[in-house]
């Protein structure tokens, strides 16, 4: 094989596309079922603006990773006749209060200056928009280059997507440990022997830190758990991405609104508590009153792989020859993961990334041991 990609979330699954499309021989390992991790919890924002705190190489990543999907969007549909439900209806920033006015209104004026398009409305100019909001709204921060896709459809129209264009994807193949001769990475290690590979790719998510601190790598992925729960209202009463300060909702074009997100660093159980779930029913239910009618759906939880500088780590592994890493996304790896995808095939196939990787190469954590 050309490549091995360790990980079958939203990541690994779009490395493994972009690679098998560049004409590489790939295989993809997972250890559960494809989309398992994180990527089947995600509430699939693709929030560019509204993740972005100052300008910088995340923001301007964030730019480039929605930009992406707006080509991808009609290619991967064609190519898999799968639909992932893209919506590009933006996201409104809701002030409930004269502190987050204050904070989006900066948070306005910087993206202005960025040239990004942003529209501040005062709070009836808000209702206007979005008219369930809750009748005190202060001000909103209207976004509307943001959009939103089911991230579990998409992480399965990638995997389809790979397979079409060659990739051989193993669920059920848990990766535990990688082969080295020398400097250099040869494969994967799994119970039934070692897949050999021209070059492999960490995608594993939060799971990512364990395989390459085996070899010595320091890769440092933590966990932060993520609850979140769906309801099914009589009809969507928003249209756009809602955020509040304490919940977001993305109204889903199957009739769900998804409600998100509890920010748990280092839990590492990902079930739904009763307690996270009663304050994101709560939060909701104050930012849009009528959801308190909906009936409840379902409410599911997922370990978003954090990073100490809040950065993802993509790109090779300079100590450990035909070691890429790609991981670290935290809250953005589904707005994030064509323009990964991209990235780590070209740097797979020994292309020039898309893209200025520099700040992102997990150089900046590593340290290769003697093991
Ligand atoms: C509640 C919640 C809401 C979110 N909302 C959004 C959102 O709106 N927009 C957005 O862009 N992002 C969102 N995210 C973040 C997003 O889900 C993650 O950044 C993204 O899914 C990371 O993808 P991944 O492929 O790196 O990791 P994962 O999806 O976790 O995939 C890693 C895979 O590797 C496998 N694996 C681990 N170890 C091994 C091994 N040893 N061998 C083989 N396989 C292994 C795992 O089983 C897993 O399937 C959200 C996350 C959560 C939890």
């Amino acid at each position: 094989m050309d490549v091995a990609v360790v990980g079958g979330g939203v990541i690994g699954c779009s490395v493994a596309y972009h690679a098998a499309r560049r004409g590489a021989s790939v295989v993809l390992l997972e250890a559960g079922e494809i989309g398992a991790g994180a990527s089947g919890a995600a509430a699939g924002m693709l929030a560019a603006q509204a993740e972005a705190h100052d300008p910088g190489p995340l923001l301007d990543l964030l730019l480039a990773g929605r930009e992406a999907h707006r080509s991808f969007e009609q290619k991967i549909r064609e190519a898999t006749g799968l639909d992932p439900e893209y919506v590009w209806e933006g996201t409104l920033r809701v002030a409930t209060d004269e502190q987050s006015r204050e904070r989006l209104r900066t948070n306005h004026l910087w993206q202005k200056e960025q040239g990004l398009t942003t529209r501040w409305l005062e709070g009836d100019e808000a209702r206007e928009l979005e008219p369930a909001l809750f009748p005190e709204t202060v001000a909103a921060l209207h976004l509307p280059e943001d959009g939103q896709v089911n991230s579990p459809r998409l992480v399965r129209t990638l995997a389809l997507a790979a397979v079409r264009e060659g990739a051989r994807i193993e669920e059920y193949a848990r990766a535990v440990g990688l082969g080295v001769e020398g400097s250099r990475v040869t494969g994967v290690r799994t119970p039934e022997g070692e897949v050999a590979a021209g070059c492999v790719v960490l995608a594993s998510g939060e799971g990512s830190a364990a395989l390459a601190g085996g070899i010595g790598v320091r890769v440092p992925v933590r966990p932060v758990k993520g609850q979140i729960l769906s309801v099914v209202p009589r009809y969507l009463p928003v249209k756009s991405n809602v955020w509040g300060g304490r919940c977001y909702m993305v109204p889903k074009r199957d009739g769900r609104v998804v409600i998100g997100a509890t920010v748990e660093p280092g839990e590492r159980d990902p079930r739904p508590t009763l307690g996270g779930l009663a304050a994101l029913s709560g939060a909701a239910v104050d930012l849009v009153p009528e959801l308190s009618g909906a009936a409840f759906a379902t409410a599911w939880g997922g370990l978003r792989p954090g990073t100490p500088d809040g950065l993802p780590i993509i790109g090779p592994v300079e100590e450990r020859d035909a070691l890429l890493v790609a991981t670290g996304h935290y809250r953005n790896g589904v707005l994030l993961a064509p323009i990964t995808g991209e990235a780590i095939a070209a740097l797979a196939l020994g292309e020039e990334p898309p893209l200025d990787l520099s700040p992102f190469l997990p150089g900046r954590f590593a340290e290769v041991t003697s093991r």
